[in-house]
């Protein structure tokens, strides 16, 4: 996945990054979202132990996030139909 142009979100104005996925796939990303993992440490005597650190390489898809999100989703084939 590469970053790519930093934009405002049609719906809500936030900011965005859109990103390309290894598969060739557009995807928005919430340009600053703080996101947390569980990450295994080692003491020195051996001991491990897994704390939460933030990751400052992982970003939430907007389409999570976003408050407008509905008006970018496509209808299901189910809900086309009706
Ligand atoms: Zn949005």
């Amino acid at each position: 996945m590469s970053l790519n142009q930093d934009s405002k979100c049609r719906g809500c104005g936030r900011r965005i990054l859109w990103v390309v996925t290894s598969s060739g796939v557009r995807h928005p990303l919430d340009a600053v979202a703080p996101v947390f993992q569980l990450q295994r440490r080692k003491l020195a005597n051996g001991d491990e132990f897994v704390e939460w650190a933030r990751a400052p390489d992982a970003y939430v898809s907007h389409f999570v996030t976003c408050p407008k999100r509905d008006q970018f989703r496509k209808p299901t084939p189910k809900e086309a139909r009706t």
